[in-house]
């Protein structure tokens, strides 16, 4: 089967220039350019990758964003009080925080800190709770962007057998809701698979669409998997490679070799989903300036 490599860049390009139209429309009625504020706690490489690669994303659509850098040593209490303090901050759209977190602490508590209205990463439990019952919310980027991409694609998820391995809360869990719903989104059987799952194969290779978040690298093979499958590789993973300059390259959780055999669609890594969860967050912050999830009374 010939595979068709689906383009993330190109279609988050065209999300991220129908986003700043959007800006530049919302603007130009006299409002103030949207906020994103960025928290980054401690030197993580990546993590600091990450959110330049959002700020640069705010700049080009015009969105307006700060990041406050914070020692690993911050404590839960005082990192508590930075985000109330952005919380009431009027010129503050979005609060983005970036994971992972040092040990000590606990992502829950903080994106619970979080005012739901301003929670564009769309983790917040009341999002999640709004997600799980068909209510608008702000929904978690990655999952929302892997929609996008079904929709630009033609993917249709109706009926399908949709199977999700990795449940995690910022995509796994998400993405299995968003399948499952029955509207026009989802409808489809869904199955979720995490590191408990018994016989991995099992569920994988009954899959019209593969959804694979773990961060393991070549977690899934083309004995996996059926032919004609639509593949979607979150992962990124750094594995060492000695060709390049950084002594280090990005792959994904399937061996992609191996899988382009039997599929018929499949994002690569990079340049699948990863450009995508940036302009879902740009879309969302748009949508906090607007208060349209949560509006005004
Ligand atoms: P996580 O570490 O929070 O969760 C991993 C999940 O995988 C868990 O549910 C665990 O039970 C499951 N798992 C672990 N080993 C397994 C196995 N052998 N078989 C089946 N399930 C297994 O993960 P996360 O934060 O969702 O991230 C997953 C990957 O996606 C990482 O590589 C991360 O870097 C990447 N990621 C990419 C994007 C993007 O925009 N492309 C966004 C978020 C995360």
């Amino acid at each position: 089967m010939a595979t068709n490599i689906i383009d993330g860049k190109k279609v988050a390009g065209i999300l991220r220039q129908q986003v700043r139209e959007d800006v530049q429309e919302w603007v130009g009625r006299g409002n103030r350019h949207p906020k994103l504020q960025a928290i980054l706690i401690g030197n993580d490489p990546a993590s600091r990758t990450y959110v330049g690669a959002k700020t640069k994303a705010c700049k080009e659509v015009g969105i307006e964003s700060e990041t406050a850098t914070y020692p690993d040593t911050i404590s839960v209490r005082e990192l508590k009080d930075e985000i109330i303090n952005f919380n009431r901050d009027d010129d503050i759209d979005g609060i983005l925080l970036q994971l992972p977190l040092p040990g000590h602490l606990h992502p829950s508590q903080l994106i619970e800190t979080i005012d739901h209205r301003k929670d564009v990463d769309g983790f917040h439990p009341m999002n999640v709770g709004r997600l799980a019952v068909g209510q608008p919310t702000f929904r978690s980027c990655t999952p929302a962007g892997i929609l996008e991409l079904f929709r630009y694609y033609s993917v249709m998820t109706k009926g399908k057998h949709a199977v999700v391995v990795g449940a995690s809360n910022i995509v796994g869990s998400p993405m299995a809701i968003m399948l499952s719903r029955e509207n026009d989104n989802g409808k489809a059987t869904t199955t979720l698979c995490h590191k408990y799952t018994r016989n991995l194969t099992q569920h994988t290779i009954q899959a019209d669409i593969l959804v694979v978040a773990v961060g393991s690298p070549k977690l899934i093979t083309g004995q996996m998997i059926k032919e004609g499958v639509v593949i979607i590789d979150v992962g990124i993973n750094r594995v060492s490679d000695a060709d390049s300059e950084k002594g280090y390259k990005l792959v994904g959780d399937c061996d992609f070799d191996s899988v382009c055999e039997k599929a018929s669609l499949i994002t690569p890594v990079p340049g699948g989903v990863g450009p995508m969860t940036v302009a879902m967050l740009m879309k969302n912050t748009l949508l906090a300036a607007k208060n349209s999830i949560y509006p005004k009374d």
